[in-house]
């Protein structure tokens, strides 16, 4: 194990911003991982884990503590019967291979998370999520190792209480314990998810897509809309939707057609479904919010509102700061929560900044 002082962590995002760690370690077996958190426990070190990278902001002063890469590699079928099949994927193995495998392998409930970047120790985090399917809906377990021990764990499917976007990992357990492998169980016959209206509209023509067909769709619709993480920098959507009741969903509607006009609150109203009366959350696309507060050609530096999907946020000059994101992104909340009393939540993981600063570029009001 190769402990580095001051390592350059841009490179290892797709931000490709942030400075360097003051200690840095990949992790390539769990001996690494529990000699690698006895040195943080030993030094009295601030700890964070880095994944492919795909989901985080790091500060422009880097990270003043250690950060764990954990590179664990391994792919397994660890239990089958007639239906479904329990796949063991180590938290280093990039997760559109494990997608691609599976789909090889003609097995169903993760082919519309297809292309989404990262490593598959970080799918229970934020319970990835795309195209109408969720990392939740087929995660069973989470073998872990807890921070502050060593101690190795299984968390079960219940226990890591998924919701969207959130988990007890990035929630009320947030920081105790680093992921070492994700036990997924998928079906050995399924059948396509197209609750996602672009995905549907997609094989119009044909019957029943193959799992190929639809990873391919979802492929093309991906590179569609999303920036390529190789070309230009971002952490893909930089907020999340919103779930609404109904009382706050109509608060939401008078909020907009007072600021913004009938026709925008139409658009709004637009997102409920005629079942409205009967579904106890609404879920607003934060997309159609920036849309109508007309954040699209924002910028702050070298920092942008991507010109075809505006919750994604980009690094368009490649030279962008960390502080020029969080300026973009100030300007923005208050833009949105000024024409719809909402206020945007961010999705990445915010690495390296001190509190204060977050709580100035965070609060407004
Ligand atoms: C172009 C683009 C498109 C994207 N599309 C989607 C999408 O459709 N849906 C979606 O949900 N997300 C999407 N994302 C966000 C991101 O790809 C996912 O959240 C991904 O799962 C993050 O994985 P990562 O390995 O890069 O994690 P990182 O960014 O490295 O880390 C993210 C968080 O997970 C923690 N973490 C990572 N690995 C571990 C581990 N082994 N143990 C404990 N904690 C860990 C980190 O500490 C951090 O808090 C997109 C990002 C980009 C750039």
């Amino acid at each position: 194990m190769n402990i580095q002082k001051y390592y350059p962590l841009k490179h290892l995002t797709t931000f490709k911003i942030g400075g360097p760690a003051r200690y840095f370690v990949e992790a390539h077996c769990q001996d690494d991982v529990v000699r690698a958190l006895q040195f943080v426990r030993h030094n009295g070190l601030k700890l964070f884990i880095l994944g492919g990278g795909s989901n985080v902001l790091i500060s422009d002063k880097g990270f003043p503590g250690f950060v764990l890469k954990p590179c664990l590699k391994g792919f397994e079928v660890i239990k089958e019967n007639d239906e479904h099949v329990w796949l063991k994927v180590a938290a280093g193995e990039l997760w559109d291979d494990v997608v691609s495998k599976a789909i090889n392998a003609g097995w169903w409930g993760i082919e519309n998370l297809a292309y989404i970047p990262g490593h598959a120790g970080a799918l229970a985090i934020q319970n990835v999520g795309a195209y109408g399917q969720e990392a939740g809906d087929v995660i069973e377990a989470v073998e872990v190792c807890e921070v502050a021990t060593g101690n190795h764990k299984i968390l079960f499917h219940d226990q890591c209480q998924f919701g969207y976007r959130t988990s007890v990992f990035n929630s009320s357990l947030q920081g105790k314990y680093l992921i070492l492998h994700t036990i997924l169980r998928l079906k050995k016959n399924g059948v396509p998810n197209l609750s996602y209206r672009e995905l549907r509209e997609f094989f119009t023509e044909k019957d029943i897509p193959t799992l190929q067909e639809l990873r391919s769709a979802v492929i093309s619709i991906r590179r569609k809309k999303l920036p390529d993480p190789e070309q230009i920098g971002s952490a893909g959507s930089f907020f999340k939707n919103f779930l609404l009741a109904p009382q706050e969903f109509e608060q939401l509607r008078q909020n907009i057609k007072r600021s913004l006009g009938h026709a925008a609150s139409d658009k709004i109203q637009a997102l409920r479904s005629p079942q409205a009366e009967e579904v106890a959350l609404i879920k607003v696309s934060t997309a159609l919010l920036l849309d109508l507060c007309k954040v699209k050609d924002w910028h702050v530096g070298g920092a942008a509102v991507y010109c075809h999907h505006p919750l994604i946020l980009i690094n368009a000059t490649r030279q962008a700061t960390a502080y020029e994101v969080l300026s973009l992104v100030q300007k923005i909340r208050q833009q949105v929560y000024r024409h719809t009393g909402l206020t945007l939540v961010p999705e990445p993981a915010m690495v390296g900044f001190e509190e204060q600063e977050l709580r100035a570029y965070f609060s407004f009001y």
